[in-house]
């Protein structure tokens, strides 16, 4: 029964408000955003996107070294050299790195350079990356799973809040269905049963869940008005080259004009 699990908003009716040390919150009145490279693919490539975070004021970056491509042939992640790279985003752009994690043994390692593990939607319900998420003293931005029911989802997030660690970010980054229209269909009541349901903050993911940069604008507009505490998007120096969702990442003329309106509708929410 939800009613008597730990991310239950019947059992803490306050909203989880995510801290970190650089002043930044997650889950408050203010709304944030989660931008950055699908992949780590270099120092450069990386760097191109901080400084524009940086110069836009955002307090986040993600970036993925440990990559769970569908095929084995496709790029994999730089592993921990990517991580070393993010890392160095961090100490000189201040931004709080955002980085999934696929393995319960890399947490020990990633811990020194990420300030949010990401679970990935296909290891939502890795019970044993669950688990360790849950023993890790960082937050962790679990995305739901590809097929997941929104009550799977949640009792993947209580795998982590049992085993120790309360500091826990949902993301609705689309689930599979019937429609070819978009890469997955965004579930937009996600984020309005998740936020009445649990206290954990809730993001939306646009770029995973439309898989089209045409239609990221409305649709992060959408998150934000149905009570999403923030937006993830991918963005990238030159998509063209990407070695991973090449098609999907804004571009930085892309993303200054998305960034623009986001930020604008961001006041209005
Ligand atoms: C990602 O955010 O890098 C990613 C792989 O997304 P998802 O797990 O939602 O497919
Ligand atoms: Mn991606």
């Amino acid at each position: 029964n939800e009613k008597h699990l730990l991310v239950s908003r019947k059992l803490k009716p306050e909203d989880t408000i995510v801290s970190f040390g650089n002043g930044a919150q997650i889950g408050t009145t203010e709304k944030i955003f989660v931008f950055g490279p699908c992949s780590v693919e270099s120092y450069d490539q990386v760097e191109a996107i901080a400084k524009e975070l940086a110069a836009k004021g955002q307090k986040f970056m993600r970036g993925g070294a440990f990559k769970p491509r569908t095929s084995p042939y496709d790029f994999q992640g730089l592993g921990e050299e990517g991580l070393k790279i993010l890392k160095e985003m961090n100490k000189k752009y201040g931004l709080n790195i955002v980085s999934e994690i696929v393995h319960p043994d890399h947490f020990e390692m990633a811990d020194q350079y990420v300030d949010v593990f990401q679970i990935g939607a296909r290891n939502m319900q890795n019970f044993e990356l669950l688990k360790e998420a849950g023993k890790s003293n960082k937050p962790i931005l679990l995305k739901r799973g590809l097929s997941a029911t929104i009550e799977e989802f949640i009792y993947a997030a209580e795998y982590i809040h049992s085993n120790g660690n309360s500091q826990i970010i949902l993301c609705e980054r689309g689930i599979r269905t019937y429609e070819k229209a978009t890469r997955n269909t965004l579930d937009i009541s996600a984020v309005p049963i998740l936020k009445q349901g649990t206290h954990l903050p809730v993001l939306v993911d646009v770029t995973h869940s439309t898989g089209r940069k045409d239609i990221m604008l409305p649709v992060a507009k959408a998150a934000l008005a149905v009570g999403a505490d923030g937006v993830m998007a991918e963005v990238h120096p030159d998509p063209a080259v990407a070695l991973s969702d090449a098609g999907q990442q804004m571009d930085l003329v892309e993303f200054d004009a998305f960034f623009h309106e986001i930020d604008k509708a961001r006041q209005l929410y």
